[in-house]
């Protein structure tokens, strides 16, 4: 199994990421930096919004984690403003969904 943080080394515990409900498998130098997947990182953070309105802890797990994975906070913010607009307006498009159904049976 492969180390879902860098997807570079062997994995060798799952363990649960801090705040996120998911385990993922870890190879040892991802453990001991404390590097974590960044598609976690950003799904949870656009649920939040932006990485400016979450927790300390977890803006210190985004920095290690970016460091690591060679990613800058600017590339990690943008890629959050992506994924809240494209939440957005899946979420318009299904109201309009909705709207249209109800539309439908006459509601
Ligand atoms: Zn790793």
């Amino acid at each position: 199994m492969i180390c879902e943080c860098c997807v570079i080394h062997q994995a060798h515990a799952v363990a649960s990421m801090p705040s996120v409900p998911i385990s993922v498998a870890f190879c040892l130098p991802c453990l001991a930096v404390g590097n974590y997947p960044l598609w976690a990182l950003l799904a949870n953070t656009a649920c939040v919004g932006r990485l400016e309105d979450t927790a300390e802890d977890w803006q210190d797990m985004v920095r290690r984690s970016c460091a690591y994975q060679g990613k800058s906070l600017e590339w990690f913010s943008a890629e959050v403003g992506r994924i809240v607009s494209k939440m957005e307006r899946e979420m318009y498009e299904n109201n309009d969904t909705l709207a249209l159904k109800q539309d439908n049976w006459g509601c």
